[in-house]
């Protein structure tokens, strides 16, 4: 067992690092404040080769290991989570299902404008009434005898608005419920129409929107894997996504403990530091063990995936443990700061307020314990849950 990241892993963790403290966290509470999506920071990102990190070279990404694609993630979110998610769902939820279920002509079409930065990718799969349970999504895809036309409408898609490259899911067997019958297809931007730009409690320099997409039709070089295998695609890509937002949540965490250990021993109370408080001390050492176990989760989920061994239990466990903990602990350093720590004067209520989002999107907790239940039970995986 070796708990060092390899030389490539630390290179690569600093160079997002020292990028994220000068490019990303100084400008993070106004793209906060103004919700502003940092339009021009992905163009900066793609040239470091960081939006495509874990991809091949040979289809224009920076040929690092899965972990080391996480390892940036966790530095992004620590800056910005925002940006965290605007490269997570890019690059885990779209580049890498391409490339892992296209075939040769549509991995060389698609995935080197996504590996380089050149487009961003958004995920499709949620709808108004389908979200933990996707496999009630109504988007059709009519056969046309060519291929298909789709028809229907995606609720909260991630970089919907700027997004180039689109993996969305709809039924091509009709309108029987189910997971039976989903298919994926990759859509260009010109495809689909933006129809609102949704206002969240937190995550406000991403864009979360609602789309349509109007009797499109694709050919069959669109469809991604088998007919009416979608949901497996869609399956497989949550299992590797969770891993990105479990590392999104340990990111906002660090972020919060840095300010929180800082501001106790600057911060004075009955003649002395907060820090000096056993009360303090404690609410540190919780953050601090619990910051440790949820990035070891994180970091052997990733392990397990990049060594192309099963994750979904291990994904499932990073997940659901970092969310809650960042939930927690981002709290506990409002509650560290004081009344400053509620005030826009320090960025502790951001870290509190994007923090919620991991427990919710790529599969709520609720669904992440019904993953681990199942398998620690040996039950077979639910096939209609998002997550
Ligand atoms: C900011 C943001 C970004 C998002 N980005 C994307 C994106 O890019 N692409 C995309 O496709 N989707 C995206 N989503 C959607 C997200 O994945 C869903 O919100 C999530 O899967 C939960 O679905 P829901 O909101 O419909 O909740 P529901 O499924 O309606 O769940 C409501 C509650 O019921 C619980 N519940 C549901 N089923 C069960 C069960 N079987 N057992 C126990 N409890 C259960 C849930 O855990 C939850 O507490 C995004 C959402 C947000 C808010």
């Amino acid at each position: 067992m070796d708990f060092e990241l390899s030389p490539e892993q630390r290179e690569i963790q600093m160079l997002t690092r020292e990028f994220a403290q000068a490019e990303i966290e100084p400008h993070a509470a106004e793209w906060d404040r103004e919700h502003r999506f940092p339009r021009d920071l992905y163009a900066k990102l793609a040239e470091l080769g960081l939006m495509g990190a874990c991809l091949p070279e040979e289809y224009g990404g920076a040929g690092a290991d899965f972990l080391s694609y996480i390892l940036v993630l966790e530095e992004l979110s620590r800056a910005d989570a925002g940006v965290g998610v605007t490269v997570a769902v890019h690059t885990s939820a779209v580049t890498l299902p391409i490339l892992t279920f296209g075939n040769d002509e549509q991995r060389s079409r698609f995935v080197p404008p996504l590996a380089r930065g050149e487009h961003l990718g958004a995920f499709a799969l949620t709808e108004a009434e389908a979200g933990s349970d996707a496999g009630a999504l109504r988007t059709r895809a009519d056969p046309t005898g060519r291929g298909w036309r789709i028809t229907g409408s995606k609720q909260w898609i991630t970089n919907g608005t700027y997004a180039g490259t689109f993996l969305l899911f709809a039924r091509t067997d009709g309108q029987t419920p189910g997971a039976r019958g989903v298919s994926a297809f990759v859509l260009d931007g010109e495809h689909v129409r933006v129809t609102r730009d949704e206002e969240k409690l937190g995550l406000n320099s991403s864009v979360t929107n609602d789309i349509v997409v109007e009797g499109v039709e694709v050919g069959r070089d669109r469809l991604l894997h088998e007919e009416g295998k979608g949901f497996r695609v869609a399956m497989a890509t949550l299992d590797g996504g969770r891993i990105g937002i479990a590392a999104q949540a340990v990111g906002i965490t660090q972020a919060a403990y840095d300010v929180a250990r800082e501001y106790a021993k600057e911060r004075r109370a009955f003649g002395r530091p907060i820090a000096d408080f056993q009360a303090i001390q404690h609410k540190l050492a919780n953050m601090s063990m619990e910051l440790d176990a949820a990035r070891l989760l994180v970091y052997r989920a990733a392990w397990l995936k990049q060594q192309g061994r099963p994750h979904t239990e291990e994904g499932a466990k990073a997940k659901l443990f970092a969310s809650e903990m960042a939930r927690r602990q981002t709290a506990e350093a409002i509650q560290i700061l004081g009344g400053y720590g509620y005030t826009k004067e320090f960025p502790v209520e951001r870290y509190y307020r994007d923090a919620k989002i991991t427990e919710i999107y790529e599969g709520t907790s609720e669904i992440q314990r019904l993953v681990i239940a199942r398998a620690v039970l040996g039950l077979k995986q639910p096939v209609l849950a998002q997550g």
